[in-house]
This record gives C-alpha cells, sequence and structure tokens, in this order.
C-alpha cells in the first residue's frame, strides 16, 4: 500500500481488491482522494499493492509506433480536442457491439467516468476535461463486461488505465487507450470555479468546453454555458486554465509521475501532436492534429481496422517526444503552498493575479 501523496494517483482499485474492506478512500484538504487503511482489518496479503498502478515500473524498450492523425470526419475532429482519434477509435468498437469507458462532465459539474453503449452518449466523453475524473464503478463493470466476452474500450490517464489494466488481469477483449498526461486538477478548485461562474454569469453551470476550436487556434479557447448561454474566452485568459497551466492545482503524483514516456503497457497512447508544424506542416491548419502512440498487437489491430477514417502519417519516435513524454511537470515550488492559501478565501481569479505578481 502506497503511503506517501506523491505516491497515490486515487485510482481507488486497492479498496475494490481488498477482500476484508480494510482500504477506504477519503479526499483530503486539496479534495484529492487518497486510499485509508484500517490496520486492525488488515491481513496484510498484500493484493492491493499487486493491483496498485504506481508500483514497478513499466518494461523499457517495448516495441512502439508513432503517428500523426486526424479525423477525416471534420465534424467529429471539430468536437475533439485533438485530432479526433478517441472518437474513430470509440465508434469502431460500438459499431462491434462493444463497450467505451471515459470522462464526461455531469450536470452538477463534477467529472466522472461512465460507460458508453451506443453512439448518442459518445459526445459527452469527447474533449478533455482538465479535472481528476472519478472512476465510479467503471473499473468494476470494465472488468465484468470484459470477463463476458464483451469488447471494452476504456480511455483515462494512464495511471486509470494501469490501475484498470491490473484490476482486470490480462483479457483479450480489453483494449486500453491512454493519454498523454501534464497532470489533473483538484476536483474541489473545479467544484470551486463553478460556483464562481454562477455567479458572475447568475444563472446554473450547464457545460464547460476546455478545448473549443473556433478560433482554429488547435483548441485554446475556453467556452462556459450558464442556463445555456455560451460565452467563450481564450485558455490563457481562463484563472482555472492557469492555475492548471502553473501546475498550482495539480495532484501531488502528478510531479512524480511513472508514466512520462512513451514506453507504456497499455495499448495505445493518444495525446496532441505538439510541434506538427515542424514535422508535416502540411498538417497544422489549426484544427488539432494527434499524437498516437501503438504499444500492443491489440491496439495495431484497432488501428489497423480504422485507418479508413483518418488522414494518418507515420513518424520518428524523436519527432514526438514533447515534455511529457521525457519527464513530470515540474513541482511549481513555494508557490504552490501560497496557491492553496489563498484560493481557500478568494476567488480563483484574484489568486491568480496575486501570484503572478
Ligand atoms: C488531464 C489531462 C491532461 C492532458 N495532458 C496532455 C499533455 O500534456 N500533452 C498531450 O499531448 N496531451 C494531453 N492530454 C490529452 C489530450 O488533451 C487529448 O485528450 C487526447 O489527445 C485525445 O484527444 P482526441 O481528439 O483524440 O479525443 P477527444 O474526443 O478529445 O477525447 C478525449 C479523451 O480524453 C478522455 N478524458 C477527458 N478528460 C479526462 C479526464 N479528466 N480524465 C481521464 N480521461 C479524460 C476521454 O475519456 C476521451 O477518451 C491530456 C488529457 C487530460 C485529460
Ligand atoms: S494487505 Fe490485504 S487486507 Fe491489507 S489492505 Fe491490502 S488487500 Fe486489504
Ligand atoms: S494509487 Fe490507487 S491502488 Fe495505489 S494506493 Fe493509491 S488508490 Fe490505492
Ligand atoms: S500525471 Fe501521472 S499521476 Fe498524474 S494523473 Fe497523469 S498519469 Fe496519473
Amino acid at each position: 500500500m502506497k503511503q506517501g501523496k506523491g505516491e497515490c494517483c486515487g485510482c481507488g482499485v486497492c479498496a475494490l481488491a481488498c477482500p476484508h474492506g480494510a482500504v477506504v478512500m477519503t479526499p483530503d484538504s486539496e479534495g484529492f482522494a487518497y486510499a485509508r487503511v484500517d490496520r486492525a482489518r488488515c491481513t496484510g496479503c498484500g493484493l492491493c499493492q499487486a493491483v496498485c498502478p504506481m508500483g514497478e515500473q513499466p518494461a523499457p524498450g517495448c516495441e512502439n509506433r508513432f503517428f500523426a492523425a486526424q479525423a477525416k470526419d471534420d465534424a467529429l475532429r471539430f468536437s475533439s480536442s485533438s485530432g479526433g482519434v478517441f472518437p474513430v477509435l470509440a465508434r469502431e468498437v460500438l459499431a462491434r457491439g462493444g463497450v467505451v469507458f471515459g470522462a464526461a462532465i455531469g450536470p452538477d459539474g463534477a467529472v466522472r467516468h461512465r460507460e458508453v453503449q451506443g453512439l448518442e452518449g459518445l459526445a459527452a466523453l469527447q474533449k478533455t476535461k482538465y479535472v481528476q475524473s472519478s472512476l465510479d464503478g467503471c473499473v468494476e463493470a470494465a472488468k465484468r463486461y470484459a470477463d463476458s466476452g464483451r469488447l471494452v474500450l476504456f480511455t483515462g490517464t494512464p495511471c486509470q488505465c494501469d490501475a484498470v489494466r491490473r484490476y482486470v488481469g490480462g483479457s483479450e477483449n480489453l483494449i486500453l487507450a491512454d493519454l498523454v498526461c501534464y497532470g489533473v486538477p483538484s476536483p474541489m478548485v473545479w467544484e470551486k470555479y463553478i460556483k464562481e461562474l454562477e455567479k458572475t454569469y447568475r444563472g446554473r453551470f450547464s457545460g464547460f468546453s476546455f478545448r473549443d476550436k473556433r478560433a482554429k487556434d488547435n483548441g485554446h479557447t475556453v467556452a462556459a454555458y450558464i442556463d445555456g448561454q455560451e460565452t467563450a474566452w481564450p485558455m490563457g485568459h481562463d484563472p482555472f486554465c492557469r492555475a492548471f497551466s502553473r501546475s498550482h492545482s495539480l495532484r501531488p503524483s502528478c510531479y512524480e509521475c511513472r508514466f512520462c514516456t512513451p514506453d507504456r503497457e497499455s495499448d495505445l497512447t493518444m495525446g496532441d501532436f505538439w510541434g506538427i508544424e515542424k514535422v508535416y506542416p502540411e498538417m497544422d491548419d489549426g484544427m488539432g492534429t494527434s499524437l498516437v502512440i501503438i504499444h500492443s498487437g491489440k491496439g495495431a489491430a484497432l488501428w489497423e481496422a480504422v485507418q479508413g477514417q483518418l488522414h494518418c502519417a507515420e513518424c520518428q519516435r524523436e519527432d514526438t517526444l514533447q515534455p511529457r513524454l521525457r519527464t513530470p511537470t515540474l513541482h511549481p515550488g513555494i508557490s504552490r503552498a501560497w496557491f492553496w492559501r489563498l484560493c481557500r478565501v478568494l476567488p480563483l481569479r484574484i489568486t491568480e493575479k496575486i501570484l503572478r505578481k
């Protein structure tokens, strides 16, 4: 059982695996959930450690292939964060009678994983939500479907996907598509920001897009919906996104992340192809290009099956090594402590303004 804050990503699979109900997930004062062990119930069997994704390092040097890709369907690409690879893969899995898992913003604004079994539910899973998503029963459901012979596509942060891999065990029916990952902000800060938006715009929160592409700026615009009314502004002006990009609101484990490498044990990895203008300038139209890294035979088979729906070009490993495929996000030092002190009493906009000075 991992005990330090930097060693726990909050996936909760240890609590699912414990046969004695000795692990409870409890949020700390920053709103991040941590595993706590009831020593009186624990028998020391070690099952929780076997499923923990923060365990041993992945085997180095797995056979990766690297691609730049864009969905041919412009509507799919527009409604996604990068090149729209996720909805293309998800549609293929749904067409085969499979189930897709991913993160969605609920009516209350909370970000949670959910399962989707038909095209109508897919839009909610599209687009990046820069908030830690709660797995909410999805790990057990993914195992049930995979064990019963149903094809499952599970998408999420690398630590979430690795937790699912370990909990489900080897299954031919489970395809894991993880992300290049900068880190996840606190759900508590997100909840606070929703309240601030509701106060500013005098209404009820009804949605948020972290990666709006109307400005053809590769999704560096955000759009908030209050009572269905839309207001959009550049991502750089958004205080929640600033706290994210300046790494103030991230989970402590993200500064020590072991998944900042292209060598993963998932089946494939999806990300933004930052630097596409240098590698394939003809693909750089401001509407987003995906980076895809194929790790396994299962990942390669699914990738092969969707080639007709993508503009796709293979590239070299060194063309794609953006910072989050090399090292974890740098801890911002003392300004993180100041962020937490200030944001408990001040609006995020003012907190970020003070920290900028
Ligand atoms: C917190 C976070 C940080 C990221 N950091 C980077 C980065 O530093 N560099 C980079 O290249 N790419 C990063 N990405 C990935 C990138 O933003 C896109 O999500 C990815 O390229 C897929 O885009 P798409 O166009 O193929 O699909 P889209 O249609 O945009 O699909 C989004 C996918 O992301 C999943 N997802 C969305 N929000 C969450 C969440 N909160 N938790 C878990 N899964 C989620 C959905 O389930 C879906 O599979 C990050 C994503 C997240 C969620
Ligand atoms: S060691 Fe076994 S009993 Fe103890 S918390 Fe872990 S899984 Fe539960
Ligand atoms: S990382 Fe997940 S499995 Fe490991 S201790 Fe934390 S909640 Fe439990
Ligand atoms: S940065 Fe690492 S620890 Fe943090 S959410 Fe992403 S994969 Fe998990």
